[in-house]
């Protein structure tokens, strides 16, 4: 047997049925449905995929939404003048730039560009920064929606020791932050680890919360975790598998059938946090739209 399983599909469905009632209560009232831009610079195949869910999603709440798709040859200054067209109209609640960009464009000055008060990412500077003193602010979708599970579970976050196993800007770090500054759902004690961290087993042995999110599939296995331990696996990795149709199939970074013995909880790769990604990106343009957040 062993930890019981978060179900982040379920989750996810909940929160998107709730964001889908506000938006028909929210048009009911007068106001035009809410509307998420996305920006697509070339075509690599994963963001293709990428936006397709993300516009799925939208569609499937009541979210107006379009793709604009640019040439991956695009200038930084050219990029930067739509994105200011962009902020400069009323009828766009959201914008999101899909990442990675070509080499070429510096994803933080993109970033930067983008008014903060559309930003639903949550990447901004001013939402980043926001998000670090606990203030409003659009919330990174993938620990957002981590904090969610939590909430959803009656997992108690605050007092216990979390470990965040992964420092990107976009769900390592802010995990961390949430986990350990926010005052409604965090205040737990926080250990944030990296490539750099020694010895990493000295760190998450001692988890409470154990939050993994560094891309690196089998990187935590059972002898590095204690008993009891709620697991979130942020992370989602091909590995080859012959016995699948595609030739591969998705794990994460934890050894779920190991891991799982010792876990109280645990999330399964896929099902677990990616859902929940989306579902928190549909419930930030509904912000965005009612200006819930910067009136
Ligand atoms: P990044 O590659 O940007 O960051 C990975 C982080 O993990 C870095 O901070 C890196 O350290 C750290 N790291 C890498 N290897 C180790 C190691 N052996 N020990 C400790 N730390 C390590 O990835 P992302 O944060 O964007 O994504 C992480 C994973 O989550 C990926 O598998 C990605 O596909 C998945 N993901 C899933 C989402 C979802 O919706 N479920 C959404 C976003 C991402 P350093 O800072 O020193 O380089």
């Amino acid at each position: 047997m062993g930890g019981e399983i978060i179900d982040g599909k379920k989750v996810a469905e909940l929160v998107r049925q709730s964001v889908r009632e506000d938006v028909e209560q929210w048009v009911k009232k007068g106001n035009r449905a809410p509307f998420l831009q996305v920006v697509l610079v070339g075509d690599d195949p994963a963001s293709v995929v990428y936006t397709g869910t993300k516009t799925k999603a939208c569609r499937d709440v009541g979210i107006d939404t379009n793709t604009l798709e640019l040439q991956d040859t695009i200038s930084a200054k050219e990029l930067k003048g739509i994105i200011t067209d962009l902020n400069n109209d009323d009828s766009v609640d959201g914008i999101l730039v899909q990442m990675p960009l070509p080499s070429h464009l510096s994803q933080y000055d993109v970033i930067e560009s983008i008014d903060h008060r559309k930003d639903v990412d949550g990447f901004h500077p001013m939402n980043v920064g926001r998000l670090s003193i606990d203030q409003p602010c659009f919330r990174s979708c993938t620990p957002a929606g981590v904090m969610e599970l939590f909430k959803y579970y009656s997992i108690p976050v605050k007092s216990k020791h979390a470990v965040v196993v992964g420092a990107s800007n976009i769900v390592g770090s802010p995990m961390a932050v949430m986990l350990s500054r926010e005052n409604s759902t965090g205040k737990a004690t926080t250990t944030i680890c990296h490539k750099f961290t020694r010895d990493l087993t000295t760190h998450t042995i001692h988890a409470d919360i154990l939050v993994v999110a560094a891309g690196q599939p089998n990187l935590i296995k059972a002898e590095m975790v204690k008993e009891g331990v709620v697991v979130v696996d942020v992370g989602i990795n091909r590995v080859a598998d012959e016995t699948s149709e595609k030739g591969y199939k998705l794990v994460g970074d934890v050894d779920f059938e190991s891991v799982r013995k010792k876990a109280s909880w645990i999330t399964p790769v896929p099902g677990g946090v990616g859902p929940m990604t989306v579902a928190m990106l549909m419930k930030n343009t509904l912000l965005a739209a009612k200006k819930s957040i910067y009136p």
